[in-house]
């Protein structure tokens, strides 16, 4: 190597990602990609958010003009990789869709128009609650390296399920004393998921008396930032050596 060449590190994102496939393919799942430039129905309307629908105000979207309809957008979330998928196999399947995904919204410290998603979809004959718990605390366990972890399922709206959680995780920081990545409650928000909505399955045609699902969606960024004290969700993004070198 010349004198000043440095050597690079793979991206903390990329790494993520990564251990998420390997924990997930342990336990039956497959991974599932698609485009970042989606339709107007597998971004929203398959999804169960009709036009009119306020639910479709919660993510602001980028429009990109089409010369069809002019209604093509940025993915707001990798849920249209899950509809794409159930349009063109049959159950029973289990896939994770990892991904970049886009946001109208001003940046902040938290916030930033571009920020990538895990979503993970089980669709399988009896497929229950109880399932996606077991699913999602094997998964926070070994990402959060921590055997003792526990979840906390609170009842939270999310358009494509039918009922939807919200999932805190006992703090790994503290163990469920007091912190400031707590707050000092023992608990940390840390994904949301659900039983697949039927007008989901309806969509898609997926037969929804013979088949339950369940899905949810983390955000590897939140994680990361959870788990190494990062205070920027910017960062991330901004090419800065100091800090992907740390990595
Ligand atoms: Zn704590």
């Amino acid at each position: 190597m010349e004198e000043g060449e440095k050597t690079g590190s793979i991206h903390p994102i990329t790494t993520f990602i990564d251990q998420a496939h390997t924990i997930f393919r342990e336990i039956g799942f497959s991974v599932a990609d698609g485009p970042q430039l989606e339709s107007e129905f597998n971004n929203f309307d398959a999804l169960n958010v009709p036009a009119d629908h306020p639910a479709r105000d919660i993510q602001d979207t980028f429009w990109v003009k089409n010369p069809k309809d002019g209604k093509d957008l940025l993915r707001t979330q990798t849920s249209g990789v899950q509809i794409r998928y159930m349009m063109n196999n049959k159950p029973p399947f289990r896939i994770i869709s990892p991904g970049l995904v886009y946001r109208q919204e001003a940046t902040d410290a938290t916030h930033e128009a571009q920020f990538h998603q895990i979503e993970g979809l089980v669709v399988e004959e009896g497929a229950n609650l109880a399932n996606l718990r077991g699913t999602l605390e094997y998964f926070l366990k070994k990402i959060f390296n921590d055997d003792n972890l526990i979840t906390r399922f609170r009842p939270g709206y999310f358009p494509f399920v039918e009922p939807g959680v919200e999932i805190d995780i006992s703090c790994s920081f503290c163990k469920s004393d007091s912190c400031r990545v707590c707050k000092g409650t023992g608990w940390i928000e840390i994904l949301g998921a659900g039983m697949v909505h039927p007008n989901v399955f309806r969509a898609v045609g997926v037969d929804s008396e013979k088949w339950k699902g369940f899905a949810f969606g983390l955000s590897p960024e939140r994680i990361l930032m959870l788990k190494h004290g990062i205070h920027d969700i910017r960062l991330f993004h901004s090419g800065d050596m100091r800090f992907i070198s740390q990595f």
